[in-house]
């Protein structure tokens, strides 16, 4: 774990600049430029042709499906479509791409200069931050490796490797991000937002299942630090960070070891950085000091792409309601602060709660539920909010048994739990458990009167003026009750009983 400490005697001598490089696999039913599937999950080498095994004579075509969706995410990023670009061959050999060379974009990207906004919670309340992408441009996936053999499945004390093709061919994009200043210690956050925003707007978009596990979003990380008022220091670039949680570490383990090293008066390297789950820390890759020579050249094999204004404006047609506008406009419909609806989305709860709403529940309800006892649920059961089966219609039954005073909150919990389990509908799982406040006064008065007489010492002080202590003998009735009373009522029974008033 790294310790806060650590990380707030970094920030507090040097400012964090960083970038980021997202890809993202496209969800296109076939290859950047062949007819192969892109199906994840078959038999290694089953989604295979000429093309994307590199056989001499073959020859790539664009997948126009593939340049719609980069257009798209393009413009939802706030960028500029080129008129005109190339595809670009970046040469150099690994046993994951057959053809020794990488079709990509490079100093013809096809979207280019952007921003995306993104929200960051603080304790002063919610900060913006403008990212500002520098481009988006199209390439191919590699193959993928497999080091069998040794203990830790890497390269290194493996017997043997073996390769599959099926991923070779893929369409990426990769987003890249100008440098990001001025976030200081919200750095590790700012990096994550902007991750989930992206992933959030991919998956509004429909380009890509963004799904972060089969490794459809890959993020490299870079970050350097600088002394207030020098120029920007060297980066590092952390690779392949394969969950959002991971990117905020990256980012600040890294920026802990920078100021490590440069507290103690050594100089950064520019070289790649390895994450490792595991530890949440980083070890050295390839150094960048010899910048590698990729031998970039246009692709000869593929024609240009030249999107014309018309088809550009088809494309900005379909684009949906973007996350940030959907989130505004929630936020107008339910009436909420917008901490109260970055709360929501923290949660992960946002569709959960408009779909309740829709179903009639009241926002504020809707929010507590989702944000509190289903999040609660969901975590401890390991399962994504949306395989939480409590429908709106729950919710807005057991908000009406609440109104009417036959269940509280906390009974109200014992009845999501039992839907979780699958014990039934609301009506039955009350009726199942036995659950319903008590509202019969001669049995609370009762519980009243064996909790003072329990506490007598407490009964006193109440009697002589401290109302405070009655928590004590409420909270002891609410035991009693096994919490089916409602708190108020024993409160206001209570005093009644002692003649005393608030
Ligand atoms: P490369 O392929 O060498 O990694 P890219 O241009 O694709 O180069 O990406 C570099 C990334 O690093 C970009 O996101 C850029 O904004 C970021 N970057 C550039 N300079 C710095 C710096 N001094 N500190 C942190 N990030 C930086
Ligand atoms: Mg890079
Ligand atoms: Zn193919």
């Amino acid at each position: 774990m790294t310790s806060p400490t650590a990380y707030d005697a970094a920030i507090a001598g040097f400012e964090p600049v960083i970038g980021l490089e997202t890809h993202v696999e496209l969800s296109t039913a076939s290859k950047m430029f062949c007819s192969c599937s892109t199906e994840f999950g078959a038999d290694a080498n089953t989604q295979v042709c000429p093309v994307c095994l590199g056989l001499p004579g073959s020859l790539p075509v664009v997948n126009r499906a593939a340049v719609e969706s980069t257009i798209r995410m393009g413009l939802a990023l706030n960028c500029r479509i080129v008129p005109w670009c190339r595809f670009a061959r970046k040469n150099y050999f690994y046993p994951d791409m057959p053809k020794d060379y990488q079709v990509s974009q490079y100093d013809e990207p096809l979207c280019v200069d952007g921003y995306l906004d993104v929200t960051v919670d603080t304790d002063e309340g919610p900060r913006h931050f403008r990212v500002e992408i520098e481009r988006v441009h199209m390439e191919e996936d590699t193959g993928k490796l497999t080091h069998a053999g040794g203990a830790t499945g890497r390269i290194h004390g493996a017997d043997y490797s073996l390769v599959d093709y099926n991923r070779a061919g893929i369409p990426l994009i990769e987003i890249v991000t100008k440098p990001v200043v001025g976030t200081g210690t919200l750095a590790p956050l700012v990096a994550k937002a902007y991750v989930t925003e992206l992933r959030d707007l991919m998956r509004a978009l429909g380009v890509s299942d963004v799904r972060m596990e089969e490794g459809s979003l890959r993020c490299d990380v870079n970050v350097s630090l600088n002394r207030p008022g020098d120029p920007w220091g060297t980066r590092s670039e952390t690779k392949n960070v394969n969950s959002l949680r991971s990117v905020e570490r990256a980012v600040r383990s890294e920026i802990e070891r920078q100021a490590d090293v440069l507290s103690s008066g050594g100089r950064i390297v520019q070289e790649t950085r390895h994450f490792h789950e595991d530890t949440g820390r980083s070890t050295p890759g390839r150094s960048k000091e010899q910048a590698e020579d990729y031998r970039y050249f246009p692709e000869p094999d593929l024609l240009p792409v030249a999107p014309d204004a018309a088809w550009i404006d088809e494309l900005r047609a379909t684009l949906p309601e973007l996350p940030a506008l959907k989130r505004a406009r929630l936020r107008q419909e339910w009436g909420i602060s917008e901490r109260e609806l970055q709360s929501i989305v923290n949660a992960g709860a946002l569709e959960q709660v408009a779909a309740a709403v829709a179903g009639g529940v009241d926002p504020a309800a809707a929010r507590k539920w989702w944000t509190g006892e289903l999040h609660r649920i969901a975590s401890d059961r390991d399962l994504e909010l949306a395989d939480v089966p409590v429908t709106p219609g729950h919710i807005a039954r057991v908000e009406s048994l609440v109104a009417s005073g036959s269940l509280n909150d906390k009974l109200a919990r014992q009845v999501f739990e039992g839907i979780a389990n699958g014990e039934g509908d609301v009506d039955g799982i009350v009726a199942a458990r036995g659950l319903a406040v008590v509202s019969d006064d001669s049995a609370l008065l009762e519980a009243i009167d064996e909790a003072l007489a329990a506490q007598p010492d407490v009964a006193e002080k109440i009697r002589g003026g401290k109302v405070q202590a009655a928590g004590a003998i409420v909270g002891a009735v609410m035991k009693a009750t096994r919490g089916q009373a409602d708190a108020a009522k024993v409160r206001e029974l209570l005093l009644g009983r002692l003649g005393v008033s608030e």
